[in-house]
């Protein structure tokens, strides 16, 4: 980022760097509107690496509606502070939570604070919690491309990449085009699109059936060169686990839904590492 070096910025610098410098790879979830799955998937991911026994860390700064507590059922933890840094939230079996929902005075509380003020407290949340050693970190992030998602991109030190969520109707990949040029104009790299939301699984028998269409994720990755993760189906079972605070890999892992994320998430850390 262009900008006037002083010893403030340098000192800021220095912080993001202490906070996240003792993690391998940190992951951005991003996509081009609200509502397509972002914080579905960014649970999931977080929620399946630390299955597979990665050191994982997830942070939700999507300041529009932080929904990550919620999905794990840890809304009404209380944070420690511990040598003046934020302590997150530990979900069994080892997963590290930590989400601006945590420092709103109510969960319903919308958050309404003007740019430069949520500027400063997104920074102050990036830089004031104890990951510890990580070996991913997930940042659910706000969804849009306008500029307050690109001045909370450019406060993260060096992300591996980018998992872009989109679903398969035409104005959702509208906006997931629109996303693949907002992190190329920032230097992130692209490590793939997931097309949600593709297919409904019927809960009885179990039959897929494209309701708004499907493969439109597929089509975008290829227009843009960059790598297909899979398609996650609609499936009621995600609502449920989610609304029972536990993700639907943990939860039931044998589903159409919990396969799909299993397989994005093996292609995420074959490109990752
Ligand atoms: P975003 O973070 O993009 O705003 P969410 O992850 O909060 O979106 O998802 C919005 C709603 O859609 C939630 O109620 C979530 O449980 C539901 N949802 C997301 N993905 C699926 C899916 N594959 N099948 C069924 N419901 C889903």
């Amino acid at each position: 980022m262009a900008g006037v070096i002083s010893a403030d910025n340098i000192e800021e610098d220095t912080r993001l760097n202490e906070s996240l410098g003792k993690i391998k790879h940190v992951i951005i979830v991003l996509s081009g509107k609200g509502g397509v799955g972002k914080s579905t998937v960014s649970s999931n991911l977080a929620s399946a690496l630390s299955y597979k026994g990665y050191v994982t860390g997830l942070m939700d700064i999507d300041i529009t509606g932080p929904s990550i507590p919620k999905m794990f059922g840890i809304e009404d933890e209380k944070l420690d502070v511990q040598d003046k840094k934020l302590v997150p939230i530990m979900v069994p079996p080892s997963l590290k939570v930590m989400s601006m929902a945590f420092l709103l005075p109510t969960k319903d509380t919308p958050v309404l604070w003007r740019g430069p003020v949520k500027m400063t407290a997104v920074r102050q949340f990036i830089e004031d919690v104890e990951w510890g050693d990580l070996d991913y970190l997930v940042i659910d992030m706000p969804p849009g491309t306008g500029d307050e998602a690109l001045s909370i991109i450019q406060l993260i030190p060096k992300p591996d990449g980018a998992v872009i969520v989109t679903t398969p109707q035409d104005v959702s990949l509208i906006d997931s085009r629109k996303s693949i040029t907002f992190v190329n104009e920032v230097g992130v790299p692209v490590i793939g699109i997931v097309e949600n939301m593709s297919g409904f699984v019927c809960p009885h028998c179990k039959e897929v059936t494209d309701i708004f269409k499907s493969g439109g994720g597929e089509e975008v990755a290829k227009e843009f060169g960059i790598q297909f993760l899979g398609k996650v189906p609609i499936e009621p079972a995600v609502v449920v686990s989610s609304d029972k605070g536990l993700p639907i890999v943990l939860d039931d892992p044998d589903s159409l839904s919990a396969k799909a994320f299993m397989s994005i998430i093996d292609k995420v850390v074959k490109t990752v590492e």
